[in-house]
């Protein structure tokens, strides 16, 4: 049998993919305009959302290792607003990150100087906090020089803020940002760009997902592993947000690539200290409180708790997904003080059709997904646990049912 070296009409067609134009992701406009914004590019900036996740870590340095291998005159960067949780730490390329908010600095020049910034897991320039307040005034939105600096979004939220990206790839209706970026990859992985031919030529005949015993060439095991992160972390391991075949058609080509699932789930998820252990018990010991008739439990954690259980920053990650696990429960709220700035940050996880990014959005500012959406209340755990009563409330009927 030969091998086709050429799968651009390929990669669709032999995966159901049932993308809104019927086949990939992607128009051929988009197609064009991604390969021309990249090849253009010389300094490109990587952002995330602030208090970066899975997926938001998976999908920055995934996109910076594949484009720098494509790339090899640009300077790539990927800056994170804030600092992210030790559990991503190994995630291959997160030594690279750098952090706004810890090194505004030496930073801030590094992201004045791009003439692409490429946004991943968010679509809007406020979730990247004070990162947002750098990038806005580059852009014509904030009165840039219109072209000067070119920006793409990737991202998967509702609602991508207007007038920011001059390509927007944002798919509510995809699992996570890592699966639009695989997804974009191999959308466009083998198409001739055009301009810049380093971009369309290397590694193009061996650019063959299904074809290459494990995958190579298409990514590298440490991308495929980037990007399997943000999948599992942003599904809950596949337990959400993951009921579409084609999830698992691309973990099948992310296994190609050769990476070991089992390994990154156990990175991930079994990382805790005996501290952290102790605090689950404790949380759901002497903290769980559940409103039986509207199938909600509420959590609360203060930073004398974290203190008393010598608790890091994202240590408290998984506990809002755990009163789910009770018969009955739609809807799990939980509220912690934040670490760095007089606010309460609100997470929330729900079961089914309970919409919590719309809850999110109208009572705590924030938004995210249907099943898992977070915000903020600038004020005491008390005014948050007001606001949380009201919005139980408000969303009442919903709830009882
Ligand atoms: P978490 O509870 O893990 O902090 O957030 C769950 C999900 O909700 C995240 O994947 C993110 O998409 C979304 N989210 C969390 N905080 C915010 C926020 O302040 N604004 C918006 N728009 N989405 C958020
Ligand atoms: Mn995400």
């Amino acid at each position: 049998m030969t091998v086709q070296t050429n799968t651009t009409a390929q990669i669709p067609s032999a995966l159901p993919f049932n993308g809104q134009r019927g086949g990939g992701l992607l128009s051929p406009e988009q197609i064009a305009l991604w390969h021309q914004l990249l090849t253009e590019a010389r300094h490109i900036v990587i952002t995330c959302h602030r208090g970066p996740d899975g997926d938001a870590i998976g999908s920055t340095t995934a996109l910076a290792s594949w484009l720098r291998r494509r790339l090899p005159e640009a300077d790539i960067r990927i800056v994170a607003p804030t600092i992210f949780p030790d559990f991503l730490k190994w995630v291959p390329g997160a030594e690279d990150i750098l952090i706004y908010e810890k090194h505004e600095d030496e930073v801030r020049p590094i992201v004045e100087a791009a003439d692409l910034i490429i946004m991943c897991d968010h679509g809007e320039l406020k979730r990247m906090w004070t990162l947002g307040d750098v990038i806005r005034p580059m852009l014509p939105i904030g009165g840039g020089e219109p072209g000067k600096v070119r920006c793409i979004m990737l991202d998967h939220h509702i609602d991508p803020e207007e007038g920011v990206a001059d390509l927007v790839i944002s798919h509510p209706n995809l699992s996570s940002t890592c699966e639009v970026l695989l997804r974009v990859i191999l959308e466009t992985q083998s198409l001739p760009s055009g301009r810049g031919e380093s971009y369309a030529q290397p590694e193009r005949s061996e650019a063959l997902p299904l074809t290459g015993e494990r995958g190579e060439g298409l990514l590298l095991p440490s991308e495929a592993t980037c990007l399997y992160t943000g999948m599992m972390t942003d599904t809950g391991a596949f337990t959400y947000a993951s009921n579409r075949p084609e999830i698992f058609e691309l973990i099948s080509i992310l296994l190609r690539c050769g990476i070991d699932k089992d390994k990154i789930y156990r990175n991930v998820f079994f990382t805790y200290s005996p501290n952290r252990m102790k605090l689950m018990g404790y949380m759901l010991y002497t903290k769980l409180d559940v409103w039986k008739k509207a199938h909600t439990a509420i959590m609360t954690f203060t930073n004398a708790e974290r203190r008393r259980f010598g608790v890091l920053n994202g240590d408290t990650e998984g506990l809002v997904n755990l009163p789910l696990q009770i018969l009955g429960m739609k809807l799990s709220i939980f509220l912690r003080e934040d670490t760095e700035h007089p606010c309460i940050r609100v997470s929330l996880r729900s079961v089914d059709d309970f919409p919590c990014n719309e809850m999110a959005a109208e009572f705590f500012g924030g938004g995210g997904h249907k099943n898992a959406a977070g915000g903020e209340v600038w004020g005491t755990m008390d005014d948050a646990l007001t606001i949380a009563k009201k919005a139980v409330q408000k969303y009442m009927t919903q709830l009882k049912e």
